[in-house]
């Protein structure tokens, strides 16, 4: 199972990570990006780090 953490002092909510990631763990409400209930459906496959151009996403294992 994977931890997901958005530093939202960096976060510009440019939609990138919700678009490339392949379980549709992002959403965008109210102009702030959320993590949904699915998280624990988190593959860990680092898509959405890599995409960032803010460095905001950390992916860790747990
Ligand atoms: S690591 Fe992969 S599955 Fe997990 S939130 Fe990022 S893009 Fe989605
Ligand atoms: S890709 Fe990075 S800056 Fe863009 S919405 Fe996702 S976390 Fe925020």
């Amino acid at each position: 199972m994977y931890s997901i953490t958005i530093d939202e002092t960096k976060c510009k909510v440019c939609g990138e990570c919700v678009n490339i990631c392949p379980n549709e763990i992002y959403k965008i409400e109210d102009n702030h990006l959320v993590i949904g209930s699915n998280a624990s459906e988190c593959s860990g496959c680092q898509s959405c780090v890599s995409v960032c151009p803010n460095e905001a996403i950390t992916i860790t294992e747990i």
